[in-house]
């Protein structure tokens, strides 16, 4: 693929390689008899030798970058109130509070129904907002103009909403992402 002179051999790889292709060609370093043998390494240090550390800061950056892409993720991120308020967040936001609909899932339970109301699958939405104790608790902190809303949104998006800080749903708006999780502890 390169010359005598060490340059790509262009008009053979024209026939075969596509333009993008060809352009990445142009941009990198050709080919030399001179250069060491390929080998396998590690590609994360610049020895090539394995380290945990490494494989540690890469999986923490990854993950954190991938945090960035949601928004729901960033906003418990940056949660600002108690630690173990912000830990049942992340519990709730991926679905992992022992409501009678996972007991059931997790076949602790053949019964998934909600013990307070008895109305439907107690699923951590129906826990959280939409049973009886909690919509007379949310009924009175929301706006009535927007309790059609807020009882209707999806629920990670309602999740997100009540959570950054913009208190849109709230009668009173200050704190209103503390006052919100705080209720969502409580309930
Ligand atoms: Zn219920």
């Amino acid at each position: 693929m390169v010359d005598s002179d060490g340059d790509w051999r262009w008009n053979r790889l024209h026939d075969h390689l596509p333009h993008q292709i060809l352009l990445r060609l142009a941009a990198i370093q050709r080919p030399n008899v001179t250069f060491s043998s390929d080998s396998v390494g590690w590609g994360l240090q610049e020895d090539r030798k394995f380290s945990v550390k490494s494989a540690y800061q890469f999986r923490r950056g990854q993950t954190a970058s991938l945090g960035m892409t949601d928004p729901i993720w960033k906003v418990i991120h940056h949660y600002r109130g108690l630690q173990r308020i912000k830990m049942f967040l992340w519990l709730v936001y991926s679905g992992k509070i022992m409501t009678n609909d996972e007991r059931k899932r997790r076949h602790f339970t053949s019964d998934n129904m909600c013990s307070i109301c008895s109305a439907q699958v107690e699923d951590v939405d129906h826990v959280l907002r939409q049973c009886t104790v909690a919509k007379l608790i949310w009924s009175v902190l929301i706006k009535p103009e927007r309790l059609g809303e807020f009882f209707t949104l999806p629920f990670q998006r309602w999740l997100g909403m009540n959570l950054s800080q913009q208190g849109d749903f709230a009668r009173v708006r200050m704190d209103w992402d503390l006052t919100f999780s705080a209720v969502l502890w409580n309930i």
